[in-house]
């Protein structure tokens, strides 16, 4: 057990309240208990278990599949969140055009229909060699262990050691690439913003749903266009152009809100005054040199770095800097430990962006080769990879979209040995219709349908 990340977890205040649902019954207990490390989450099953940590897309996707390709296994899901807000879809609710339950869904019907096991608890620690995890709640062994648990937020970068600096910038200018009081607290801020600038910045480096801030941006426009509120969103780019590349965006921002939104390619955030609500940037120039600039903002959106979530690192299966978990096979089998799975945004090593549908398909995946071990059979080799479909709302009833296409590729190694790799081909719908407004909405009906079967 490694005492500082206990320490931060118990600060961070995520040492919740446990309420164990499903066929073992419900155990609760309360925050300030501090359970023995002997406490069992759920009795021994009488086969084998998997333990999937993180009830989000991926892992929810792959709880269903495992249940139902291995139905003698028991399957047991750890998520530390009492609800199920999707980020996908969001934009549009803090534009005000679909309401709250729209993203929302309980994670106790699921877990019934599907007969896997759902355990409110915040995970501590990871022990491979006992193969046990251990919960602000107790204990629980695993033949099996999948992780899914998303990113973390590295604002190092911004305020160094400053955890004071960093928390406070992420509740006043929240980055909302995680559901809950982040989206909550921006949406207020959009609706109680009167002018001035409201900065968006995008992330360094590979982030959660590469669209997603510049969806974020024409959203948030469109609800200060339909609410006659004067004032400039600014976007700070760290890259040349938005990605997905091409004009959609940009064509977007030009021809529906071009006195609303302002894009600064090369814009690098250096740090983050918040007692003078100004945003420091280096910007780029084409020559290569760079000069500074403070931008105030009357209200700022700022996304800072992307990690792994420290799970990846618990399990000893993580790499580099950021922590994303490094595999073997493309059925995200880890490097480390053939027993222990990484599926969703903490992937690494791997070309897929960090997208629900992405997880979804991933779940799908590890699902199949899990249950391909619990049963003895074989391994199928030859897999379908995931494949990529983002869209982007501009407004009420108009999107664009991306897809990446992925195959297994001949290669070679830096030593001339003959290896698989995994080649993305990309596919692009830059024009905005009406059209790709409604198929943003049966894309996630049907992912909502296939993960929570409704
Ligand atoms: C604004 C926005 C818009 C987006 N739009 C799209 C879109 O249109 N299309 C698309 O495909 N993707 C989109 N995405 C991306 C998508 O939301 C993510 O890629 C997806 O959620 C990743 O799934 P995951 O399972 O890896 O992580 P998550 O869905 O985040 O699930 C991780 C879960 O792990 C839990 N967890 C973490 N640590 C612990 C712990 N210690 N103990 C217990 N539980 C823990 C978390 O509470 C969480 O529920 C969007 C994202 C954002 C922010």
């Amino acid at each position: 057990m490694n005492l500082s990340r206990r320490d931060l977890l118990k600060a961070s205040g995520l040492g919740a309240a446990a309420l164990a649902l499903g066929g073992a019954g419900v155990t609760s207990a309360s925050a300030s208990e501090n359970p023995a490390a002997s406490t069992q989450l759920l009795p021994k099953p009488s086969g084998k278990r998997v333990v999937i940590i993180g009830g989000g897309w991926g892992g929810l996707t792959a709880a269903r599949y495992i249940k139902k390709e291995a139905p003698e296994a028991e399957v047991v899901v750890l998520e530390k969140r009492d609800t199920f807000i999707s980020c996908p879809i969001s934009n549009e609710w803090l534009a005000g055009e679909v309401p709250m339950d729209f993203l929302t869904r309980d994670y106790f019907t699921a877990a019934k229909d599907f007969g896997y096991k759902m355990v409110q608890t915040t995970v501590t620690d990871i022990n491979r060699e006992t193969r046990t995890v251990k919960t602000t709640t107790g204990s629980i062994g695993y033949d099996y262990l999948l992780l899914s648990p998303g990113i973390a937020y590295d604002y190092s970068k911004w305020f160094g050691n400053d955890t004071q600096a960093a928390e406070r910038c992420r509740q006043e200018c929240p980055p909302a690439l995680m559901s809950g009081s982040e989206h909550v607290a921006l949406k207020k801020m959009l609706e109680d913003f009167e002018g001035g600038n409201f900065i968006i910045s995008i992330p360094d480096g590979a982030y959660r749903c590469p669209p997603a801030p510049y969806e974020r941006a024409a959203m948030m426009a469109h609800y200060m266009q339909k609410n006659g509120i004067k004032g400039k969103i600014i976007i700070l780019d760290p890259k040349a152009k938005p990605a997905p590349k091409g004009p959609g965006f940009m064509a977007a921002y030009k021809e529906l809100y071009p006195d609303i939104v302002e894009y600064r390619a090369n814009s690098l955030v250096k740090t983050v005054d918040l007692d003078k609500k100004e945003v420091v940037v280096t910007i780029t120039q084409e020559d290569g040199r760079t000069e500074e600039e403070r931008i105030p903002y009357a209200a700022a959106n700022l996304m800072p770095v992307n990690k792994a979530s420290e799970i990846i690192a618990m399990a000893g299966v993580s790499q580099g800097k950021a922590g994303w978990g490094m595999m073997s096979s493309p059925t995200f089998q880890t490097k480390a430990d053939e027993r222990v799975f990484v599926i969703g945004d903490a992937v690494g090593g791997y070309p897929y962006p960090k997208s629900g549908s992405i997880a979804n398909g991933q779940g799908h995946i590890a699902a199949s080769h899990i249950a391909a071990m619990i049963q003895g059979r074989p391994v199928l080799k030859d897999v379908t990879l995931p494949q990529n479909i983002c869209y982007s709302m501009l407004n009420k009833e108009e999107a664009i979209s991306i897809g990446v296409t992925y195959s297994l590729m001949d290669d070679k190694d830096l030593n001339g040995n003959d290896i698989k790799v995994i080649k993305p081909k990309m596919t692009e719908n830059n024009t905005r219709s009406t059209a790709l407004g409604k198929t943003t909405h049966s894309w996630y009906k049907g992912m909502m349908s296939d993960i929570f079967g409704s």
